[in-house]
This record gives structure tokens, C-alpha cells and sequence, in this order.
């Protein structure tokens, strides 16, 4: 208090008495021997910038709503409006503010909680034209950065609380994409219980700019509410009166609405977590903690109310009405049982209804998110603005078709191939990985003027007559009728826990390698091609063991063959040490197939191969797909190589899957079930054994497991021959938070299902 009294002499000719305030700022009251009383405010992290920014938020509000008490400033007595302590810390002095705070108040009345929602939106008009530099700051309060506190989740102690928080910081998350494209602005950033001051029904003053910040304008509401429904017996119901008095004002957007659930869970996860970390530097600071107990119970009250019921309830008292969801799921089952073919499967036991995707998440109808560690197409993941916006673009420019001469096929054509090595330099465009399997196929026919194909065993490469034919998962699978065409060789899956070798070193590679040259022995016929997967993903998720391709290729460049690299699932960066899983061991291919994550959903496909095959097949007779390399199509796949250049997600992909890949190795330590954890960057497989000397399958098991992920909101599946291996293809922005969250949730699952 000395430093403080010695400032307000030098910089205010002030003396008087000095009490420190509540709050968690170093906000003193000086009351002065005539009876004038004052705020000092010390502000350590506070520069100039952020001072001029709050002088103008005040300015702008005391504009737009003259009769509202706000903080004034007392100049030094230079003139100032900041003061300079010794230490070099912006201080300001503030005429004091009589009044009750929200939270000394009472229970709110409904007519109250109106009256501070009309505020709030009169707070959003008022500010959103103030433009400083240092708006766009941010601070540890920053809503639409609550995940930035996520990892202080490991600091509570309690397993419920924990949990609860890990929710409602994955809730956060899973929403904090769509915030980008809302409306924003200048916002208050801390319109809490203390700094609200409230008259006999209306709002009569607002404290503390100090939190103030450039944020989508929804993210102020949400702070508002976390504390009127904190300090409620009725928290729905106010909140809700809050939100009409917002929206009768500032009409609230539909996206705005759907956020508004999980910024309420997110703001109260901050406040958890930071009153968690503030209990490791000083427990005694009581100001610290005020709203700590009443954050924690309604996070667990909120926690497991659904976000459509929740969203529901937030907007009872306005005419906003719910998020169009359509027909129920069954309802839904019902229309695709009468008019779509019944060979369509459905995933999960209770089959899910999806609204929307985005990053790495889908949202059901009732507007829980599922995090998504299945769909490899959805690459860069859901929805990547960066990718929609190119595809709308474009659809809105040009669509033709290869016939004319458009820039987006030429460019599209060069960036692909500079992505693989020299050799593999013309391109191919169609529309789906079948497609271009097919087109790869004839290539190698009329390349080599053969017929016969090596397929691997266990392999799909898609649903057209030649390609079930060479797709031994298909015809030798349910309701398949075996090899039916004698042009087709099956050779052994190198499958080093499973197969005939055991091992994952070169000698099991090169001896599965020999396993090729024996078939094309036996087969005693000119093979015009191999085709496999880099890495095998109807399979079983098999990673070949190192030595594999070149051994193999050997044999098959010896019989005058091609070689056919399959990358539909596993290429783009997905392997994390390449752009392409090929390329992880040391053979070139002389045919490339890709497809599902190179529009990012978008359908399109390519086959890129060596000039002298390609030239082979132009033997007159056009070829031409309508769709394929058109320049919407086209500037997708350009765009999707971008995101995974910018956002770096090929080293991404190595560094969390090694880390996803540890934490299965670690499971499989505690659970016996699981037989063998395997793959590569993001793209991993949990095989599960009843009984690890006899590997015998545990294809139920591996199905229950992924249902019990699925009702815990993640979404995974089974695949290989024996349908045991729990198959990890994540889009590639997962993060290291939602591998944990996977991981503790396997965990459980194991645990409960299995025991
Ligand atoms: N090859 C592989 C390895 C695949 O996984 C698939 C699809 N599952 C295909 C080809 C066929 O692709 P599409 O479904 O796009 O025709």
C-alpha cells in the first residue's frame, strides 16, 4: 500500500485511506480525508495501447447510453489519464462507482435479466465501430481461446470433475470452428456478476473494460449468462430472459444461437481451470476463487445436457426457433428401406444422423459433436473453409470440362506432380478411386499387352466388375463367390504379426517379397501388373515390413510387369515421414492411384503414371471422362494441397500419431484383448485377439467396442479379413487433446466391455 499511496500523492496530489478491493485485479479504494472516494487501479500487464483502447470503449458506451454509470478516469495531475508507478506499471485512478453489483442483488428477477440482455446487444451496437490496434489482442480470458487452457485439466484432482471439464473443453473445441464467421467486434470481455451494477429493475452501470477485446459479439453474451446462470436458482429461465432481451434488440443469428451452449461450457471451464492453476501460486487469495464453487456446480449440472436441449431451452422466451434437424434417424432408416438399395450398410448398432462437419468433428442432430477417427476422405478436415471457399468460387466462375484449355487443369496437373518424383509425370483425372483403378488397370494392359493381374490378399480397390474381380476382400468376403477369373493371382499379405512370417524387420519384407515371384511361378502366365496398397487398408491396416515392394516389384519388373501403388486411402502426407506411403519404401511405382482425401470429400480421383505408359495409351482412341479434371474439381485439389502445406499437417500427422501410436502400445499393456497395435502416421490399427499365442479373432469384441466409443462420441470402425482390427484414419487435424480424450475413452470401453 505505500507504493500505492506514494503514487497517488506524486501523480494525484491525493492522501487519504487505503483499502484493497475483491476481484482479482490490484484495484485499491482510496477515500480521501473531505470524503471523495476512488478506485486506483495498478495494471502490470497493461500497456498504453490497452488503456487508450478501454478509454474508447467507455467513450463509445457513454455515447450510445448517457445514462449508464461507467468508469471515469481522473486525470494526473499533468493532465494524464495514466499514471506511471515506480515499477513502471500503468496506473489509473477511477471515480468510485456506488451501486449493486448483479451478484449482490438477489435472485434476478425475469424483468432484470432482460433488461441486461438489452444492454449487452446496446453494447454491441455501441462498440462496433471502436477500432484500435490492440482490439485484436488477447488475453487469458479471451472466450473464443478457451482451448488455449485446456491442459489444466490435469490438475484436478477429482475423476468426475475431470471428466467433466475434459466435456466441456471437447464441446468448446468441437465448436470453436464456426466462430470465424460470425459477426464480430469490440466486446466488453467480462460483463460479470461484479461488473455489472443493477438499479431497481433495469442495469444502471458497467465496470472494468480492462478485459476488452476484438471477439464475435455471441462470445460476450455467453460470459454474461456463465454468471447469471451461476448466480440463479432458475439458470435456464434466466438465461433465456437474458437472451430475449438480447435478441428483441440485436437479432441473435441462427449460428450465433448454436454456439451460444458450448461458449456458456466453455467460459465455465476456464474459470474451473484457471482457478485451478491460480491454487498451485497462492491457495489464500480469496478474491481468486469467488466464483469458483458456483462455476464447478453448474458445469456439472450443464455437462450432460444435450447442446439441442440446451439450445432449446436458452431459446424458449424468443421466437428463434431450433436448428431444422429434419426426419428423426428412424425416420430416416424408414425412407432409405423403401427406396434405396438395400446392400447400403449403416454404421453403429444406433446409427447416427449428421448435420454438419467441421475439422475434425461431426455433429448429430441433437447437436453433439463426434469425433471423427475414421473418415479419411474429409482429409484437411470437414468442411475446411479454405477448400469450400475454392469450390464455391470456382463453381460460381467455370465448370467445364478437358476439352477446353483452363488454367485450373494445368496448374493442378503440375502441383500434383511436383509432389512425386520425377519419374511419375503425367496425369490422369476421373471421379472416384474405382475409376480411377479401372483406368489404372487398362493402363497396365495396354502398356504391357496383357492380361494378368496380382492382387494382394485381403485387398479392396473398389466396386466395378474388373475391380471386385481383383479385390480378394470382396469375392472372397460375405457373399462373395471366390476367384472367379483366372487373370487373377492372390499373393499373401505381408502381415507380419499375422501371416506366415512373423516380424516387422527386412528378412519377413524380402520374404514376403519372394512370395510374389513364387505366385507368379505358379501362375505360369505373362502378368501385365501388381496391384497393392501401400499400406493395406481393407486388409487390416497392415504396414508391409521394410524391403517388401522393392523385393516384390523385382519379381514382377523380372515377369514384365507393372506396378500399381494403390494410395487412395492412405496418401496425401497421411504416413507423416512422405507426401505418399510408397514412398516409405524404396520403389517407385509405375502407376499412382489416389482419390478420397484429394478433393476432401469432393468426388475426384487421378492416376498418375510414367510418359512411356501413358504414351502406349494413346493409341488412338480418345479417352475422356466428363467430370474428370474439371476446374471446380480441380481447384479443390489445389486448395486441399494447400491447407496441408499451410497448416503443415503432413509433420502433424507423424507427431500426434507417434503419440496416438504410444498411447494404443500403452493400452495394449493393460489389456490383454489387444493383440497388435500397428500403422504409421495417422493411419493406425488396433488388432484384438482373444487369445495372443493362438491370434484367434475377436471380431465381436473389436464391433462392441466401437459401439461403446460411438455412444461416447467417438466414431471408429472394424476392418480386415476377420473383421477384428479397430481401424484409425482420423481427418489429419486431430490433435493431441482429442488422442487423449480417444485414448481415456478406449480405455474405459476396454474396461467395462471386456472385463
Ligand atoms: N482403393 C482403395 C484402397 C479403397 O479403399 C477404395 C474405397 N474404399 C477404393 C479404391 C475405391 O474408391 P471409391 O470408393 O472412391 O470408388
Amino acid at each position: 500500500m505505500e507504493a500505492h499511496a506514494r503514487l497517488l500523492l506524486e501523480a494525484f496530489d491525493l492522501a487519504g485511506e487505503l483499502t484493497k478491493l475483491p476481484g482479482e485485479n490490484d484495484n485499491v479504494l482510496v477515500e480521501t480525508d473531505d470524503g471523495r472516494r476512488f478506485v486506483l487501479k495498478v495494471m502490470p500487464s497493461t500497456t498504453a495501447g490497452d488503456l487508450e483502447l478501454e478509454h474508447a470503449a467507455i467513450a463509445a458506451l457513454a455515447a450510445a447510453e448517457p445514462s449508464l454509470t461507467l468508469p471515469t478516469v481522473v486525470p494526473t495531475t499533468s493532465g494524464d489519464l495514466v499514471a506511471w508507478s515506480a515499477e513502471g506499471h500503468a496506473a489509473q485512478l477511477l471515480e468510485f462507482v456506488d451501486g449493486t453489483p448483479w451478484g449482490d442483488a438477489g435472485e434476478p428477477s425475469s424483468a432484470r435479466c432482460r433488461s441486461l440482455g438489452s444492454l449487452l446487444a446496446g453494447m454491441a451496437a455501441a462498440l462496433q465501430g471502436v477500432d484500435h490496434p490492440n482490439a485484436t489482442r488477447t488475453h487469458r480470458w479471451d472466450l473464443a481461446r478457451a482451448a488455449q487452457h485446456r491442459a489444466l485439466t490435469a490438475l484436478i484432482d477429482s475423476p468426475a470433475r475431470r471428466r467433466a471439464l475434459d466435456e466441456a473443453f471437447a464441446l468448446f473445441t468441437a465448436y470453436a470452428p464456426f466462430l470465424a464467421g460470425l459477426p464480430q467486434g469490440l466486446i466488453h470481455g467480462d460483463a460479470n456478476d461484479e461488473n455489472i451494477l443493477v438499479g431497481a429493475v433495469d442495469i444502471v452501470g458497467v465496470l472494468d473494460f480492462g478485459d476488452c477485446l476484438r471477439n464475435p459479439f455471441v462470445c460476450e453474451l455467453a460470459i454474461t449468462l456463465s454468471y447469471v446462470m451461476q448466480r440463479s436458482a432458475a439458470p435456464f429461465e434466466r438465461a433465456a430472459d437474458v437472451i430475449a432481451g438480447y435478441h428483441e434488440r440485436r437479432a441473435l443469428l441462427r449460428d450465433e444461437v448454436d454456439v451460444l451452449f458450448p461458449l456458456i461450457l466453455g467460459r465455465l471451464a476456464v474459470t474451473v481451470a484457471t482457478c485451478a492453476e491460480r491454487r498451485t501460486l497462492d491457495a489464500s487469495r480469496a478474491s481468486w476463487f469467488v466464483s469458483e464453487k458456483p462455476a464447478w456446480e453448474l458445469l456439472l449440472a450443464l455437462i450432460d445436457v444435450s447442446p439441442a436441449d440446451a439450445t432449446e431451452r436458452l431459446c424458449a422466451a424468443t421466437d428463434i426457433v431450433p436448428a431444422k434437424t429434419g426426419p428423426s434417424p428412424d425416420a430416416l432408416r424408414e425412407v432409405r428401406r423403401r427406396r434405396l438399395n438395400p446392400a447400403l450398410s449403416l454404421a453403429y448398432d444406433e446409427p447416427l444422423k449428421i448435420v454438419r462437419g467441421r475439422g475434425a468433428h461431426l455433429f448429430d442432430h441433437r447437436g453433439r459433436p463426434f469425433l471423427d477417427l475414421v473418415n479419411n476422405v474429409c482429409h484437411v478436415g470437414h468442411c475446411h473453409p479454405h477448400v469450400v471457399a475454392a469450390g464455391q468460387l470456382q463453381m460460381a466462375q467455370l465448370n467445364t470440362n478437358s476439352r477446353y484449355l483452363y488454367d485450373q487443369l494445368t496448374d493442378y496437373a503440375e502441383r500434383l506432380c511436383a509432389t512425386l518424383p520425377d519419374e511419375l509425370d503425367t496425369c490422369f483425372f476421373v471421379n472416384s478411386g474405382s475409376e480411377a483403378n479401372e483406368l489404372a488397370l487398362r493402363l497396365a494392359k495396354t502398356h504391357t499387352g496383357r492380361d494378368d493381374m496380382l492382387v494382394v490378399d485381403g485387398a479392396y480397390h473398389g466396386h466395378t466388375s474388373a475391380l471386385i474381380a481383383i479385390s480378394p476382400y470382396k469375392f472372397m468376403g460375405r457373399g462373395g463367390s471366390g476367384r472367379a477369373d483366372d487373370w487373377v493371382h492372390v499373393v499373401p499379405v505381408a502381415d507380419g504379426y499375422r501371416g506366415a512370417f512373423k516380424g516387422a524387420d527386412e528378412a519377413t519384407g524380402v520374404r514376403y517379397g519372394d512370395e510374389v515371384g513364387r505366385v507368379i511361378a505358379e501362375a505360369g502366365r505373362p502378368i501385365a501388373g501388381f496391384i497393392s496398397e501401400s499400406l493395406l487398408g481393407c486388409g487390416g491396416q497392415v504396414v508391409p515390413p521394410p524391403g517388401y515392394f522393392a523385393r516384390a516389384v523385382e519379381h514382377v519388373r523380372a515377369a514384365g510387369g507393372l506396378f500399381i501403388a494403390d494410395e487412395v486411402q492412405v496418401g496425401f502426407g497421411r504416413v507423416g515421414t512422405h507426401m505418399w506411403a510408397f514412398e516409405q519404401q524404396t520403389v517407385v511405382p509405375d502407376i499412382v492411384v489416389m482419390g478420397k482425401p484429394i478433393g476432401n470429400g469432393h468426388p475426384m480421383a487421378a492416376v498418375v503414371t510414367r510418359r512411356a505408359i501413358a504414351d502406349s495409351f494413346d493409341n488412338g482412341m480418345e479417352f475422356f471422362a466428363t467430370f474428370g479434371g474439371n476446374p471446380v474439381s480441380c481447384a479443390i485439389g489445389m486448395a486441399v494441397l494447400d491447407v496441408i502445406e499451410s497448416e503443415g499437417l503432413q509433420q502433424h500427422a507423424l507427431d500426434v500419431g507417434s503419440h496416438f501410436k504410444h498411447g494404443l502400445e500403452q493400452l495394449a499393456k493393460r489389456h490383454e484383448i489387444i493383440g497388435d497395435v500397428r500403422g504409421v502416421g495417422l493411419f493406425l490399427g488396433v488388432e484384438l485377439v482373444t487369445d495372443r499365442a493362438a491370434l484367434t479373432p475377436a471380431r465381436e469384441e473389436a464391433t462392441s467396442v466401437v459401439n461403446a466409443m460411438r455412444q461416447r462420441g467417438f466414431l471408429l470402425s472394424t476392418d480386415g479379413p476377420l473383421g477384428n482390427v479397430i481401424k484409425i484414419k482420423p481427418p489429419m487435424v486431430i490433435d493431441r487433446h482429442d488422442v487423449d480424450r480417444t485414448l481415456r475413452a478406449l480405455d474405459e470401453a476396454f474396461r467395462t466391455l471386456l472385463s
